[in-house]
């Protein structure tokens, strides 16, 4: 597979900090990349190195083999859908995609007949047919999200750049957009480097998930291996689906403020040891159940149960006060009731354990 576009050793800092301290990504042609990492981590500036808003210190931007490092923004020929969207409010739906098509400095489009078909297909391709004379502004939020993208899009891009599309939207919408914007990427064939915070909107987005941890790619996995593989015990805290602790592993046996842990055969190399367990692992019992030869076993206080609609998480503190956390799949069984503050025993599979040495 040819790489659309690729990164290598890309350092970009402002003042004595590095907002990206040495990126490595290579990217697939005609593919959905999903950009996860926190606030802060770098994401909207990786997205201006890219597109060429910033340039970086250090490092290589190439684009189908090609150096663009030193090319200006409108000569790579890279979509980029801002965070707000960015739209001109005083142009209606048409004005504004038609926009980007009369303005651009290369090749601009000024034939107003094929202005017009252009702007049409775009509207058809975003599903927004008959809003063509409507202002943005009477226009409701996941409407203006498909005109900022149409507008991008009108410009025959080889790559389109999404800066947290969705986050603006509400909880409803923002899942309709999901999927929308997975089927008009497949339309137009083009990869997508959509950027966000959520990890279940990268999980849900992207054919690849790369994660971003200060200034850094921490993983690059397919998306449903992200989940079962972390590559590290930053990339699991960052899941929100793993318990993780920290310790050392010593002859066998892991040490961790709240108590020990037998260890299972496999350790996993990495810079940081932690002990990491997913939510979705452990089963609480009674505190005088038997446990099974390869099991592992903390005891935990009851706090409290969260439902939601597909699952309850509970939670419980641990020996040290540090809150361990068990997802029951409601599809799997009933819900059980925990009593507050009672002791549990809270049990898991000693390789269903990731474990970072
Ligand atoms: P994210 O989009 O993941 O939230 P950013 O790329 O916006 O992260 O920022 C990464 C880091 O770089 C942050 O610490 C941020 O404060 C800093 N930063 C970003 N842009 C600038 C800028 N123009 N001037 C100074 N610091 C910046
Ligand atoms: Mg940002």
């Amino acid at each position: 597979m040819s790489a659309a576009i690729e990164l290598s050793g890309i350092v970009k800092a402002y003042g004595d900090q590095r907002a990206l301290d040495g990126v490595d990504m290579a990217l697939p042609e005609n593919a959905y990349i999903s950009l996860l990492g926190p606030s802060g981590s770098g994401k909207t500036t990786l997205l201006r190195v890219i597109a060429g808003f910033e340039a970086p210190d250090r490092g290589r931007v190439l684009f189908g083999g090609r150096r663009i490092d030193g090319l200006a923004p409108h000569q790579r020929g890279i979509g980029f859908v801002f965070q707000n969207f960015a739209l001109f409010p005083h142009l209606s739906v048409a004005g504004n995609i038609a926009f980007g098509l009369e303005q651009r400095e290369k090749d601009p489009v000024t034939d107003p007949a094929k202005v017009k078909a252009r702007v049409r297909e775009m509207i058809a391709l975003v599903g927004l047919s008959g809003l063509e004379d409507r202002a943005v502004i009477q226009i409701s939020g996941g409407q203006r999200q498909r005109v900022a993208l149409a507008r991008t899009l009108v410009t025959e891009p080889n790559m389109v750049l999404l800066d947290e599309p969705l986050g603006a939207l509400d909880a409803n919408l923002r899942a309709r957009m999901r999927g929308e914007l997975r089927s008009i990427r497949e339309r137009c064939g083009v990869t997508f480097l959509h950027v966000t915070g959520s990890e279940t909107e990268a999980l849900a987005m992207g054919d690849q998930v790369l994660v971003l941890d200060r200034g850094r790619i921490a993983q690059a996995s397919p998306s449903g291996e992200l989940y079962s593989n972390p590559a590290s015990p930053a990339v699991a805290r960052f899941l929100n689906c793993y318990n993780v602790l920290t310790g050392r592993p010593e002859k066998g046996v892991f040490h961790t403020a709240a108590g020990r842990l037998p260890l299972g055969s496999h350790l996993r190399p990495a810079a940081e040891a932690a002990y990491a367990i997913r939510y979705d692992r452990i089963d609480v019992r009674p505190l005088g159940a038997p446990i099974a030869e390869d099991e592992a076993r903390f005891e935990g206080t009851f706090l409290a149960s969260e439902y939601s609609g597909s699952a309850v998480n509970s939670f419980f503190n641990l020996d040290d006060g540090q809150v361990f956390e068990v997802e029951a799949h409601l599809s799997r069984k009933q819900p059980e009731t925990y009593q507050e503050h009672g002791r549990y025993a809270l049990v898991w599979k000693r390789e269903d354990a990731l474990v970072f040495a």
